[in-house]
């Protein structure tokens, strides 16, 4: 890939997901088209910080954020989904426990809250490591860390009321966070459903509702009764 700047290449992300319902199969090409800009975004990344990557800490097994309330779109679900469904039957059904467990306990809780409990995504494996890694939430991906240490004791802190500075490169942070209200907004503008939904609660309907995803993007039917039952 060409290097691009960031400004532009967020705001092509944008267009790419403004993609009408009538045009084919749209939900293919916009499950493509996520897949493409993701990895798109890694170039982009390993472009950008070439030089200071040492400075990152994140590694397989290293697991203290994973105890956040994550937002995911409708779009990222079903790319999670489709995912989970290509597992063996035994790991589905451990993913779909988990999150069952998860939602009950978690459901409705602001970040605060949330954090406070600190209960352990529904995705993490007993090695501390992402079972949907390839497909992880954008949001997931815009989180760094330069010290594991620092982010243990900041969550720990927060409990406690105080907020503890974290590094985290900045850069990837931006990417990701804002690619993520690129595609919210690409789908907005073509009228399709561009909402963001809790990680755990989204993936654990559409577990249970295996219904039709081209009507669930274009009707934006979901409703938060839906997913809290
Ligand atoms: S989806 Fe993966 S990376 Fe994101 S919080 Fe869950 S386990 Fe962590």
């Amino acid at each position: 890939m060409e290097q691009v700047s960031l400004a532009d290449f967020l705001k092509q992300a944008q267009k790419r997901f403004a993609l009408p319902d009538n045009q084919g199969d749209f939900v293919e090409q916009l499950l493509l088209e996520l897949e493409k800009v993701c990895s798109e975004a890694e170039t982009l990344l390993v472009q950008q910080r070439a030089g200071d990557r040492s400075l990152i800490a994140c590694a397989a097994g290293c697991a203290h954020c994973c105890v956040v309330n994550v937002s995911i779109s409708v779009l990222e679900g079903l790319s999670i989904l489709r995912f989970i469904n290509q597992l063996d039957d035994k790991k589905r059904e451990q993913i779909s426990v988990r999150l069952d467990e998860l939602w009950i306990k978690v459901r409705g809780l602001d970040d605060d809250e949330r954090l406070a409990q600190r209960k352990k995504c529904a995705f993490l494996d007993h090695q501390g490591c992402c079972v949907i890694y390839p497909v992880r939430p954008l949001f997931c991906r815009s989180i760094s860390s330069t010290d594991p240490e620092i982010c243990r004791s900041a969550v720990t802190s927060k409990l406690y009321g105080d907020s503890q500075p974290l590094l985290m490169h900045q850069f990837q942070l931006q990417l990701y966070e804002t690619l993520f209200f690129a595609v919210g907004e690409g789908l907005n503008q073509v009228g399709l459903d561009g909402r963001s939904f809790q990680l755990s609660g989204l993936v654990r309907y559409l577990l249970r509702n295996s219904g039709n995803e081209a009507e669930l993007l274009t009707n934006a039917s979901l409703t938060w009764n839906a997913l809290y039952a």
